[in-house]
């Protein structure tokens, strides 16, 4: 069993849908064993985004990640990591296969509803920048 890391997005949270991309999530076998309801700071952002400063659109993203509550999870369960980007489904919505998080309720490539780790070990990192070994039960 493994686990990685997600970020219900702010414009899934401002259309008030935590719920339905929990329940997404469960119904595809992931656990949900740590979650928090948090107001991004722009620091925070920066950091967590820091892969991709040198992209046009990371000003954009920064803007976007801090403006309004997201939840950060982590979840749990077989190859989470690869489990859980299928479950998410294509960066732009226009391509995610019908069924995912981002077919069901991304706006755009850039207001896509969550985030998920690309490897275990991005997943690692990015659980430590929100979660203590407590948290997570
Ligand atoms: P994430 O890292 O959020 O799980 P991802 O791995 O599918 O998504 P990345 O290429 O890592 O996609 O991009 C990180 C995030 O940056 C995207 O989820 C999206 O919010 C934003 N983004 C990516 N491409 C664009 C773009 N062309 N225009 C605006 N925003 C973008
Ligand atoms: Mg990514």
């Amino acid at each position: 069993t493994e686990r990685t890391f997600s970020i219900i997005k702010p414009d899934a949270t401002r259309r008030n849908l935590t719920g339905k991309v929990n329940a997404v999530i469960e119904d595809a076998g992931l656990r949900i064993v740590a979650q928090r309801r948090i107001q991004m700071t722009e620091d925070q952002a920066k950091k967590f985004y820091e892969v991709h400063a040198e992209r046009p659109f990371y000003g954009e993203l920064v803007e976007f990640m801090t403006s309004a509550p997201v939840v950060v999870q982590v979840l749990e369960g077989e190859n989470a990591v690869a489990r859980y980007r299928e479950v998410m489904g294509a960066t732009n919505p226009k391509d995610a296969a019908p069924g995912t998080i981002r077919a069901l309720y991304a706006e755009n490539v850039g207001e896509n509803s969550v985030h998920g780790s690309d490897s275990q070990e991005n997943a690692r990192l990015e659980i430590a920048q929100f979660f203590t070994d407590a948290d997570i039960v």
